[in-house]
């Protein structure tokens, strides 16, 4: 929450801000009209918000810091995606895209500086670890994102893809994800949030019992422990069997569905068999499958499977009476597809 010495405005739930304006001797909803200001109507100092006291936004001008990352560099490829290059306070940077698809404008938001779990096939696991984000970081990418939008844009979906395990840093994503849904805030209903995890077995469960009523995506990309370890290291603490049983006790609403992303590498995992042992693997938990093609970089090992033998994967799974789509790779040219946000930092001290 402390980023500066003042109390980040952005990562404070409504809850908070209403116990804070009663501490300082005011009425609990002034609280909830600073909340509005910050997350409803973005705005970025005390002074904006005119329905407050003057004595009071002076006060408050005082504790609170109101931020937004540093936009150091913005691409824009030719499907319309954009991609954020975002400076944190302490210098640490940070990607975020924007995906316009069909009426729908998702932002796809990072959850850590790097990712310690090293998947072989992503390029941010290759950073390594560097810290996790504050609540306040994770909710103002959304917020400078939406900022950034031109009149009569709004951002409809959320998606935790970006860099980084949200589970791993699971008191700030949750945090943040209240913040994010707050009515009275931004108010993104939670059916149009998801959050996605290599397989962090314990953070699914806390995942559940937050009943925040997200989404929840899992990349599971391999049907044997023998390759999974070799492309996932997470699967040497938790196996698919463990990973798998706690989806299935994931609390789904009627009609919702879990998402199993599943990266095909040719050769790897991209058999029949293991297109029938998925079938296997998911029978009675209700699930949608993202076939993703896999995005090449000089730095990763692996090369994509061939257009074919995606499709004949998905027919496979089709012909078992699963949902199965092929995610269309968006934003390529400037490096802003699945698994491709890294920040470099050999190029960024040139
Ligand atoms: N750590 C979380 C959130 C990152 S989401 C997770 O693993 O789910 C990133 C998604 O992109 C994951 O589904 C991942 O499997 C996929 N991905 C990573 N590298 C990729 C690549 N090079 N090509 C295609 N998809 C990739």
């Amino acid at each position: 929450m402390m980023v500066s010495d003042r109390v980040e405005l952005v990562g404070l739930l409504r809850q908070e801000l209403e116990a804070l304006m009663g501490e300082m001797g005011e009425a609990r909803y002034r609280g909830r009209q600073v909340f509005q200001w910050v997350q409803a109507r973005r705005a970025l100092d005390t002074d904006a918000m005119t329905s407050m006291p003057r004595a009071l936004r002076g006060i408050l001008a005082e504790r609170v810091r109101i931020g937004r990352p540093e936009a150091v560099h913005v691409q824009r490829a030719r499907d319309g995606t954009r991609k954020y290059l975002f400076r944190l306070t302490d210098g640490e940077e940070i990607e975020s895209v924007l995906i316009p698809d069909e009426g729908r404008l998702t932002a796809c938001i990072s959850t850590q500086v790097g990712c310690p779990l090293a998947c072989r096939f992503c390029l941010t696991g290759l950073m390594g670890m560097r810290r996790n984000l504050f609540a306040s970081e994770i909710v103002e990418q959304v917020l400078a994102l939406q900022d950034g939008l031109e009149l009569g844009e709004r951002i409809s979906n959320i998606v935790l893809m970006g860099m980084g395990e949200p589970l791993l840093n699971f008191p700030q994503v949750e945090r943040a994800l209240r913040i994010l849904s707050d009515e009275y805030g931004a108010n993104f209903s939670p059916r149009r949030i998801t959050v996605s995890t290599a397989g962090h077995v314990p953070g699914i469960r806390k995942l559940a019992e937050a009943d925040l009523g997200v989404n929840l995506a899992v990349s599971l990309s391999a049907t044997t422990d023998d390759i999974r370890d070799q492309i996932m290291p997470i699967n040497r603490r938790w196996a698919i069997a463990e990973l798998l049983s706690a989806c299935r006790a994931y609390p789904l609403p009627n009609r919702r569905r879990l998402t199993f992303e599943y990266v095909m590498l040719d050769e790897v995992n991209d058999s029949r068999e293991d297109a029938h042992r998925l079938v296997r693997f998911l029978r009675g938990i209700r699930c949608k499958i993202n076939l993703i093609p896999f995005n090449t970089a000089p730095d990763l090992p692996d090369r994509p499977s061939p257009r074919e033998r995606v499709e004949a994967f998905q027919r496979i799974l089709h012909d078992a009476g699963l949902t199965a789509t092929i995610r269309e790779s968006r934003g390529w040219e400037i490096s802003a597809a699945c698994g491709m946000l890294r920040i470099d930092a050999a190029k960024e001290k040139a």
